[in-house]
């Protein structure tokens, strides 16, 4: 028999807030252990939350960007259960009445495009950490991380490959970056997944009984699980076994999971209206506000390169890949540039730099106006493409003005009809034996001397220009003694 994979997934995403979500301490990564926290976020009895309007407004952008309906009111609830990582026994989340409803996103895959559902977005809090062995064989608490504003996206069990799976949650971190809401790096946790596995024969309708494993940080984690869990619960039906509802722990380093508890249900949290919170109102102008503030989104982005400015999908996918390098190659058209140009300094030049470096472009010396100097420079035929490539290795390094660089660093173009024929007179007065070659029709010669006439300008010279120049300097001279 043949099975299909049924996979949903609730990703949780921390908000980049300045503070979080009910206290004034610092919302960042990190930092020694319990020093950014407070009476608050760590749940000291008598403490009383208060609601930032910036994780509001996040989860709002965040609604909106997946196309989500806004509730006009929505509630915040406890959710309770006693794990050391959470003093106060329960979560504050949103249960019955969440802030963002119905929704999806629209991810590619080798089949084609597929629209997956997003059942709801909600707000809640994240829990503090706990480092298991790092201190003899007990375990330690770290509370910085209580009180990070968090948001579920809870997703509709719509994917049907561990590939849609993985690429959904890179369409989902793609948006969540694009509108700043998030830092979205996995690698710190701010953002991670809780995957939802079942199987069923091909055509069945009906859902089969699903495992959750929690807290997935890569996409290859993900995908990973879900092509393990599918075939372990393959070999427990073609064994006539039943697959037990349960939560299940990954392990990415054997790439097997095993069982841990029971799966909960809603009502082991005994959730219920969160009393020291009102409920949140948002109105018609907030969302009007807010959704005049979203960003194009990658996947607009990417259909108006291809379709408008004719620009390859590969480099289109390579231009969108992140914030800073999208709003990076804009700066650069908005030089005038052209756009074949503008794609070959961004995808070949400084990407092909980037990758062989390790650095990202969020974090470069200089910005895309500067790049887009540059590229105009080459255009206008003032620096040569050899030089630009110099320049820009000097911009990667410590930044400037490609044209104040270009001078300082002697590449200015020698394009002046004087310029290029005193080189091409010294290329030609050192190279008899070529210049006799090219006379007797050796085409290679050509390239020879232009090679030295080249050198002989420094290397600063305009291809096109000087090999004008070049030409007519020999046929001339031919025609002359002749
Ligand atoms: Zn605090």
């Amino acid at each position: 028999m043949s099975y299909e994979i049924v996979c949903g997934l609730e990703i949780h995403a921390e908000l980049s807030t300045a503070t979080k979500i009910w206290c004034g301490c610092e919302n960042a990564f990190g930092g020694e252990p319990n020093t950014r926290c407070c009476p608050v976020c760590t749940g000291l009895p008598g403490a009383l939350p208060v609601l930032n309007r910036r994780v509001v407004e996040f989860a709002v952008k965040a609604g909106l960007a997946m196309h989500c309906e806004i509730a006009p009111r929505s509630v915040m609830a406890r959710k309770n259960y006693f794990y050391p990582d959470m003093p106060k026994a329960y979560q504050i989340s949103q249960f019955e009445k969440p802030m963002c409803i119905g929704g999806y996103v629209d991810v590619e895959t080798s089949q084609g495009p597929r629209r997956i559902r997003i059942t709801r977005i909600h707000i809640e809090e994240d829990a503090g950490k706990l480092l298991h062995d790092a201190y003899g064989t007990g375990t330690l608490v770290d509370l910085n991380r209580c009180g990070v504003p968090l948001i579920e996206i809870v997703g509709e069990p719509d994917l049907r490959s561990s590939e849609e799976t993985k690429n959904y949650m890179e369409a989902v971190r793609e948006i969540l970056e694009a509108i700043a809401v998030s830092d979205v790096k996995m690698q710190e946790g701010s953002m991670r997944a809780d995957v939802n596995v079942s199987i069923r024969p091909v055509g069945e309708t009906a859902l089969g009984t699903r495992t959750e494993m929690k807290n997935l940080n890569s996409f290859r984690a993900v995908q990973r699980a879900v092509d393990a869990e599918a075939k372990r619960q393959e070999a427990l039906l073609a064994a006539g076994k039943k697959v037990v509802q349960e939560t299940r722990q990954w392990d990415d380093n054997r790439g097997e999971s095993r069982g841990m508890r029971g799966k909960e249900d809603a009502q082991d949290y005994r959730y219920f209206p969160e009393p020291d919170l009102l409920p949140i109102l948002v109105t018609p102008e907030d969302v009007a506000r807010i959704a005049a503030e979203l960003p194009e989104l990658p996947a607009a982005r990417r259909a108006r390169y291809v379709g408008t400015l004719g620009i390859a999908p590969a480099d289109a996918e390579l231009l969108t890949r992140s914030r800073a390098e999208a709003g990076m190659f804009e700066d650069v058209l908005a030089q005038g540039v052209g756009v074949r140009a503008a794609v070959t300094w961004m995808v070949v030049e400084l990407f092909g730099r980037l990758n062989t470096t390790g650095r990202s472009a969020a974090d470069l010396p200089f910005g895309g106006a500067d790049l887009g100097r540059l590229v105009a420079l080459v255009e206008a035929a003032k620096v040569n493409p050899g030089s630009a490539r110099r320049i820009l290795a000097e911009l990667m390094e410590k930044g400037g003005e490609p044209g104040r660089l270009a001078e300082s660093m002697g590449l200015m173009a020698v394009s002046d009809a004087g310029g290029l024929s005193v080189a091409i007179a010294t290329a030609l007065a050192q190279n008899a034996t070529a210049l006799a070659d090219y006379r007797s029709g050796s085409a290679k010669a050509f390239g020879f001397l232009m090679g030295q006439a080249m050198k002989a300008a420094g290397g600063r010279a305009d291809p096109k220009l000087l090999s004008a120049a070049l030409r007519e300097a020999l046929d001339g001279a031919g025609n002359g003694e002749a």
